[in-house]
């Protein structure tokens, strides 16, 4: 095998041609985005470069030019991969050119989503997913007083706090009764609501659009939620999710679902394999993961088994977010219990004043950690986690306990 194409060049292809190379793999790395220039990490994009005026998108560059050049990966940005032919093992570029490959990785991601009643030539519409989105909205919100954003889960609310600290207005529209619905516990989506309505964002829970009031200026100057409320503003920005980048796997006739299905080696087809975001693994995920630790798990997967390494062990599940002065650090998933089935929750208040943690169990197992300015408590919590240690609320709830002690002990 001499040559490995990765289509997508964000969290999951940069870290898997990482790792092909710390795995011994010699041969030709291609790592190919449509987006031009060095490719730049995600998660700052609603968070300190949003936020900060001066802060420009080369601090978040993944990687510097010199890294690619050091480890031999060939970088081509700002072509699109328009299509596949599986029977030659190449592919073409916009422009014609081709490539060809022997292994094939598919980290192509995902688009945020609109909604279609949208109307496309607006310009003070805004999603945010890649650096091309967060410099646009950066541009607009500079020049705005008024936002309203669709969609409280973690972009949205990572957004509000952002443009709150630079001086907009913000009304936030959810379509469930809470809150990161999928995501959070009920104690962490009441608490943030708590602090975001501090800060003086409005949040209208149960809510969504039932028109858009656009201006003789071909602009958004309002939304009408369906209470019959109308809310102005200068910018409106979607934050409702994103859909799979599965257009080159549907092409090639690969399985695709909510995502490129893959097995537990993120093999999607004979070599091909799909990572990071667009892979929808059918293992003890069981479903399409959208985070930085994913993108990197999965890459370091697909290395492992390229390059007949080892496979790693299933670490546990970890994200963080970053609002206001808050630092919210998750180990673990929340499962969606069956019915008749609940959750177990306890809240234990940290060290430091204002900090805690929410500790939850399902079947009597704990399962998930989210820690808010309390890094012991996460942790503390992601150890028990991995190495599947049991640990019962009441312990969690004694505040006489050290955490840290009582994981020495029980290690
Ligand atoms: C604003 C924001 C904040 C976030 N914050 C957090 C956070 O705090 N914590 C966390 O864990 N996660 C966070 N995430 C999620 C995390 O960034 C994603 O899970 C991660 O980026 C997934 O990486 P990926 O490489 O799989 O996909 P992507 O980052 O979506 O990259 C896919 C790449 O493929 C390219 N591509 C697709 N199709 C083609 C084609 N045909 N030809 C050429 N190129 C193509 C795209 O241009 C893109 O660059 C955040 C995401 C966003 C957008």
């Amino acid at each position: 095998m001499k040559k490995i194409v990765i289509i997508g060049a964000s969290h999951a292809g940069i870290s898997c041609a990482e790792k092909l190379r710390r795995y011994g793999f010699d041969g030709r790395i291609t790592l190919i985005d449509r987006i031009p220039g060095l490719p730049v990490q995600r998660p700052p994009l609603s968070k300190d470069f949003l936020k900060y005026k001066n802060v420009e998108l080369h601090s978040f560059y993944l990687r510097q030019k010199e890294y690619y050049e050091r480890e031999k990966i060939e970088l081509v940005t700002g072509k699109d991969v328009v299509a596949i032919n599986r029977e030659s093992n190449s592919m073409i570029f916009e422009g014609d050119s081709e490539i060809n490959y022997d292994v094939l990785i598919l980290a192509t991601g995902a688009d945020a989503k609109i909604p279609d009643y949208v109307r496309k030539d607006i310009s003070n519409i805004y999603v945010l997913r890649d650096n091309e989105d967060a410099v646009r909205l950066k541009e607009g919100a500079l020049i705005a007083n008024k936002a309203v954003i669709v969609g409280g889960g973690f972009i949205g609310l990572e957004v509000a706090s952002s443009l709150r600290s630079i001086g907009l207005s913000v009304d936030l529209i959810e379509f469930a009764p809470r809150l990161l619905p999928r995501v959070s516990s009920q104690y962490i989506s009441d608490y943030l609501q708590l602090v975001h309505q501090k800060e003086g964002v409005s949040i209208h829970l149960s809510q969504s659009i039932e028109e858009v009031i656009y201006s003789k200026f071909n602009k958004v100057e309002a939304v009408k939620l369906c209470s019959g409320k109308i809310l102005r503003c200068d910018v409106l920005i979607y934050g409702i999710g994103v859909s799979p980048n599965i257009k080159l796997a549907n092409d090639l006739g690969l399985s695709v679902a909510d995502g490129v299905e893959v097995d537990s080696s993120y093999l999607a087809g004979k070599n091909i394999y799909a990572i990071g975001d667009v892979a929808y693994s059918s293992g003890e995920f069981n479903s399409r993961i959208e985070s930085v630790f994913h993108a990197q798990f999965s890459a370091t997967v697909a290395a492992a088994s390229i390059t007949n390494s080892p496979l790693p062990s299933q670490p546990v599940f970890w994200f963080w977010s970053d609002q206001y002065d808050l630092k919210l650090q998750i180990a673990g998933i929340l499962p969606k219990p069956k019915k008749d089935e609940f959750l177990r929750g306890e809240v234990r208040e940290g060290k430091k004043e204002g900090s805690f943690s929410v500790w939850n169990w399902y079947q009597n197992k704990l399962v998930c950690v989210e820690a808010v300015e309390d890094s012991q408590a996460y942790m503390v919590g992601k150890r028990l986690i991995e190495q599947n240690i049991p640990i019962s609320p009441a312990i969690i709830k004694d505040r006489s306990v050290d955490l840290k002690e009582m994981l020495k002990n029980l290690l």
